[in-house]
């Protein structure tokens, strides 16, 4: 018998029928799932945050990757903020989930170790939003814990309907994936309602459709670092508008399948395989040229 597809809408109503907050729900559901008590669920989630710090903190040592392509922009970007002159565009919450998200994109490129989540090429995203929102909200390791729990539950839900690989989906699939999740968890992090989060991550999924997945030389590197930054920024948007009560006419589940029917109708060069996008400018294209001779 055909198994039906995981609905987030169908655990938004779920958890407003039963006056419960998206974590609450996803906490109860994933410790029935998992077997597991709460507890024993938001400890590992603590622990993981543990691993995330750190891979923040080795991404700011200004760490270059292996192939020297890329390495050393997120402590660029934090001392450059640091000082006097410098245009505070984005202002201090934007411009430290940039940092953070990029930070542990490079500590990916330089095999440092990562929290995958929800893939190593998109494992900057989430410690973005979280880490820039303890900062700056003074969010608890407990409280940020069920935010995993919640980006968790979302990243469920897109792995059964969609797909979270770049190989599968294009980008919009996996560093797009990832801003929902973050955006989600944002959203219920800061006391929105289960609603809110579904609105928050069909906003995510509106403004990352069609993004392709265009590794130079197939190296997770560029653009993948600075796109987890931008991705980051897209996480914080969605759940700024979500949080103000704005919402997304069409609901998350729908948003989630119009990612895959994209995914679907990219073709192969735009999924991973370094055949097109930025992959394939004359400047990838002579990079690539001389790094594979050296190899
Ligand atoms: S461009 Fe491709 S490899 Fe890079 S982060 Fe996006 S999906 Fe991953």
């Amino acid at each position: 018998m055909k198994k039906d597809k995981l609905s987030l809408n169908g655990w938004i109503a779920e958890a407003e029928a039963q006056g419960k907050s998206m974590q609450e729900f996803l906490l109860e559901y994933n410790s029935k799932e998992l077997e597991c008590s709460e507890e024993e669920l938001l400890s590992k989630m603590e622990a993981m945050l543990v691993v995330i710090e750190d891979s923040i903190k080795f991404g700011l040592t200004g760490v270059r990757s292996h192939s020297g392509l890329t390495g050393g922009d997120a402590k660029r970007l934090l001392e450059a903020s640091e000082q006097k002159q410098f245009n505070n565009i984005l202002g201090d919450k934007a411009k430290d989930a940039m940092v953070y998200a990029m930070a542990v994109s490079e500590a990916n490129a330089a095999m440092g170790r990562i929290v995958a989540a929800p893939t190593a090429g998109a494992s900057g995203v989430l410690p973005g939003v979280f880490f820039a929102l303890k900062k700056h909200y003074g969010l608890s390791s407990k409280v940020l814990a069920e935010g995993l729990v919640v980006a968790g539950g979302i990243g469920l839900v897109i792995a059964d309907r969609a797909s979270l690989a770049g190989a599968t989906g294009g980008c919009q699939a996996e560093c797009g994936s990832a801003a929902a999740m973050a955006a989600g968890a944002a959203v219920s992090m800061l006391g929105g309602t289960p609603a809110q989060v579904g609105h928050a991550v069909s906003i995510v999924f509106k403004n990352v459709l069609g993004l392709v997945c265009d590794p130079v030389a197939g190296l997770v590197e560029v653009p993948c670092i600075k796109r987890n930054g931008a991705c980051a920024l897209q996480a914080l948007a969605a759940a700024e508008l979500a949080l103000a009560g704005i919402s997304s006419f069409i609901p998350a589940d729908e948003a989630i399948d119009a990612m895959k029917s994209v995914g679907d109708l990219l073709p192969c060069a735009l999924k991973e395989t370094a055949g097109g996008g930025m992959a394939s400018s004359p400047t990838a294209l002579a990079w690539a040229k001389k790094y594979f001779a050296k190899e």
